[in-house]
């Protein structure tokens, strides 16, 4: 997709969601923190039911520390992956009582160097918690990048750094969210919704999707725009 393109199809999903932001629920940057290690490999939704319950009694460092790994895993037991998301949300908590006085680090090394903290997780919260213009690429934006054309990757890392080169200044703060509701609703994985897309006549691929018949699932998920980045 040619500039040009790309900065029409950005005025298109501000014009649709003016003020796009994340579907976790979340008061602070600790609890997005904490949301967001919660949600990978899990839904929103799933996250959110859990973190409704475990906030209510437990929402700051201390607090989750004291409830110590057995006690946090009652409330979030529901969640993919609870038991290693269990132990890494404990340490986590330890390095922000032990180095940052209680407080989320605003600095991408300190973010990484956080258990269960890992690039895309770090660019959520500077982009969602501290208004910085990073681009966290999770698989829907992978996905969508690569079949718009808007920044074509062959891994997360190429596609966030063709993203940044990509998106027009004023439109970096909200891609991230624009393209992940795309992602999460319009181009989906398997069947995406061109005839209702907003982008069908700008994207590289409009109607040239469809769900495989002939391949068996694990071949889908081999293939590059379907699979899920590492
Ligand atoms: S036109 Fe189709 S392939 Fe392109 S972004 Fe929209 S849903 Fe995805």
């Amino acid at each position: 997709m040619n500039s040009r393109r790309i900065t029409t199809a950005f005025k298109r999903l501000q014009k649709q969601r003016p003020d796009p932001t994340t579907e976790l629920n979340y008061r602070s940057a600790f609890e997005l923190l904490i949301s967001v290690i919660l949600s990978a490999q899990a839904t929103d939704l799933s996250v959110n039911r859990a973190t409704e319950k475990l906030y209510a009694v437990a929402n700051t460092p201390q607090a989750i520390k004291s409830l110590g790994v057995t006690g946090l895993k009652r409330y979030i037991r529901t969640i993919g992956l609870f038991n290693t998301k269990a132990a890494n949300i404990i340490k986590t908590c330890d390095i922000l009582l032990a180095r940052h006085a209680g407080e989320v680090p605003r600095t991408r090394d300190e973010l990484e160097a956080l258990p269960g903290v890992g690039r895309k997780t770090a660019n959520v919260i500077l982009n969602t918690a501290f208004g910085q213009p990073t681009i966290a690429v999770d698989t829907h934006i992978f996905r969508v990048a690569n079949r718009t054309g808007i920044a074509p990757g062959k891994d997360v890392i190429a596609v966030e750094t063709a993203l940044l080169q990509s998106v027009p200044e004023r439109f970096r703060q909200n891609a991230h969210h624009w393209l992940i509701l795309l992602g999460r609703y319009t181009c989906t994985a398997r069947k995406p919704k061109c005839d209702q897309c907003l982008l069908n006549d700008l994207c590289d691929t409009a109607f040239t999707w469809h769900a495989p018949t002939n391949r068996s699932s694990s071949e889908d998920s081999d293939h590059p725009l379907f699979s899920k980045p590492k």
